[in-house]
């Protein structure tokens, strides 16, 4: 484990630093308290601060309010070194975020035992990180595919639609349903339908770009969002994933199964958008399905909501 000693005077930090290596620590050194916080900020940097109250720049309890204002994570266990010992500073410490108090010169048995109690807390607090992750990747995945479910690209997609909107950026939005796909569970058998549908959709995020959102629609139906792209580049995202899926036949359950599929495609420039990205992506895959599958359709040219008004 990393600590990080701030300590204004060479001397002190020379000593705790020395000691907590012959812990068995890894120990980082600031030399002020605006060190202090860059290090403390830094995504690798040290869980354990032990942090000096008198030091130049910002003070150790400056240091610790800017360290929890910045919300870091993994949580940082934070040690305010001090020589001074009144209540008042004991309090002003722990109300600047600071998890515990060392007074100086510190006494080493003390310290080892508070080391441990600052241990023990980060390994609680990981704990909790990875079950909240765990627990967030349960809400969001496909269980089947390992994509986004239903209602997390259904969320991704008005993140990009607030973002495209913001920026005027285009925004390009792909309905993509695999052709025929009953007759895959029919002929091969549900294990088959099963590890065609996880390999179409591996298949198909291999050929996104890396911010492009993909996601598990419905049954054998994939939504995806195409951030900051031209019409054209909508059209051949769609023409890639055609490709990716027809070059040659997926392996599923021990046969080779011959899949195809057909995409819906509809892209905006940055106007406010409502529901009807989708929609229009859904009857363009209607057009797709009904000229014979296995192809990429384009919503039509017309302004579709004018379209609409007119009847
Ligand atoms: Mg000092």
């Amino acid at each position: 484990m990393k600590i990080l000693v701030a300590d204004d005077d060479r001397f002190s930090r020379l000593v705790l630093s020395r000691t907590l290596r012959f812990w068995g620590y890894e120990v980082e050194e600031a030399a002020d308290g605006r060190a202090a916080v860059e290090a403390l900020s830094r995504s690798d940097g040290p869980c354990l601060g032990i942090i000096d109250w008198m030091m130049p720049q910002l003070d150790g309890p400056e240091v610790c309010r800017q360290v929890r204002a910045a919300n870091a994570e993994p949580y940082r266990y934070l040690m305010l070194l001090t020589s001074r010992s009144r209540r008042e500073d004991l309090v002003e410490g722990l109300n600047s975020g600071a998890d515990e108090y060392l007074s100086k010169p510190f006494d080493p048995l003390e310290l080892q035992a508070r080391l441990r109690i600052g241990r023990r807390l980060l390994d609680l607090q990981n704990q909790l990180i990875e079950a909240r992750d765990a627990l967030h990747r349960q809400a969001t995945r496909d269980g089947l595919t390992g994509l986004l479910n239903r209602t997390a690209i259904i969320d991704a997609l008005q993140e990009e639609q607030a973002r495209a909107s913001r920026r005027l950026s285009g925004l390009g939005v792909l309905v993509a349903d695999l052709d025929h796909f009953k007759r895959v569970n029919d002929t091969w058998g549900h294990l088959a339908g099963d590890a065609v549908l996880r390999e179409s959709a591996r298949r198909m995020a291999d050929v996104l770009r890396p911010y492009d959102r993909i996601g598990r629609y419905g049954g054998e139906e994939f939504l995806i969002v195409l951030p900051d792209c031209t019409r054209q580049v909508t059209l051949d995202v769609g023409e890639r994933i055609r490709t990716a899926l027809s070059s040659e036949p997926l392996l599923a359950d021990g046969s080779a199964v011959s899949v195809t599929v057909s995409i819906g495609a509809c892209w905006a420039d940055g106007k406010p958008f409502g529901d009807e990205l989708v929609r229009n992506a859904d009857d363009a895959l209607y057009v797709a399905k009904r000229s014979g599958r296995n192809r990429v359709v384009m919503e039509a040219e017309a302004p579709t909501e004018s379209v609409r008004v007119a009847g």
